[in-house]
């Protein structure tokens, strides 16, 4: 039966999570939700899967603004599989609060501890500690691909109690302010006017004038362009100088721009599980 994986991705994480669940389904495809325009989105396959991090504690704007413009029929299955670096708090129970509220019925929600990206709060983890995630995660993957083949329903996952509350309250108050928050980039002097913030970024934020980036007030927070710059010349405030950058480590420069807004797109993953 075939499935539709639906994934947002910054740095990688989600991609590589969407290619390792499509190699372990029967037949799966793979789209770049920030690359559907439509008003209507209407997958044809049975199966329809959600992929996204964690951002704030929380669902991310753009996959709210795909869930608003989704159909999917009752007899088709809905899953979504939260990636977050260590605390997935209550993101997928508001993520099928919101489903409901379209009429929606999320059969099952996942969550996939991956690295962070978060480079305001420190740059990457040493390798050693980011292939220790990804062993993980491949077995937690494993058991959701299973869950997916058998279309089982199961109840979302959530964090404890304490981040359900406090987590989600600072989601609830932050998220109007995420679209502004790109206040705080700059690109310094290292900048070669190679353009790649540009192109990869999924909200079609950051626009090159005078051969340089200059961030438009429409920010997701994702932090590829930060994170993909060639020459770290991207920062975030005064804190992210000679932090260690992140991405997927699986995951190059050319795939995703390919499933940028501006990309040709990636089609089916091609590697085997
Ligand atoms: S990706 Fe980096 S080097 Fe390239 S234009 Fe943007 S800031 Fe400059
Ligand atoms: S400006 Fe940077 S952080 Fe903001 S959405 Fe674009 S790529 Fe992501």
């Amino acid at each position: 039966m075939k499935t539709t994986l639906f994934f947002y991705s910054g740095t990688g994480n989600a991609l590589w999570t969407a290619e390792k669940i499509a190699v372990r389904l029967e037949s799966a495809d793979i789209d770049a939700l920030a690359r559907r325009r439509e008003k209507v989105v209407r997958p044809p396959s049975p199966g329809v899967g959600l992929i996204f991090p964690v951002h704030i504690w929380g669902v991310p704007p753009p996959v709210l603004n795909f869930i608003d413009r989704l159909e999917v029929a009752p007899d088709q299955y809905l899953f979504a599989v939260a990636v977050h670096a260590g605390q997935v708090a209550a993101t997928l129970v508001r993520l099928q609060k919101h489903l409901r509220a379209r009429g929606l019925f999320l059969s099952s929600g996942f969550s996939l501890n991956l690295p962070s990206n978060y480079i305001p709060w420190g740059g990457a983890d040493p390798p050693d500690a980011q292939q220790r995630k990804f062993a993980a995660a491949l077995g937690k993957i494993e058991a959701v691909a299973g869950a997916v083949r058998r279309r089982e329903c199961l109840p979302v996952e959530k964090g404890p109690f304490w981040q359900n509350g406090i987590l989600s309250l600072f989601y609830r108050l932050t998220l109007p302010r995420v679209a502004k928050m790109d206040k705080s980039f700059f690109a310094d002097a290292a900048c070669s006017s190679c353009g790649i913030c540009e192109k990869i970024c999924p909200a079609r934020n950051v626009r090159m004038i005078d051969g340089r980036p200059v961030w438009q007030r429409r920010c997701e927070q994702c932090f590829a362009c930060l994170q993909w710059c060639p020459e770290e010349a991207i920062q975030y405030g005064r804190g992210t100088r000679g932090r260690k950058r992140y991405h997927h480590p699986e995951i190059t420069l050319a795939r995703m721009l390919a499933w940028a807004p501006s990309g040709k797109g990636g089609g089916r993953a091609g590697e085997k599980a």
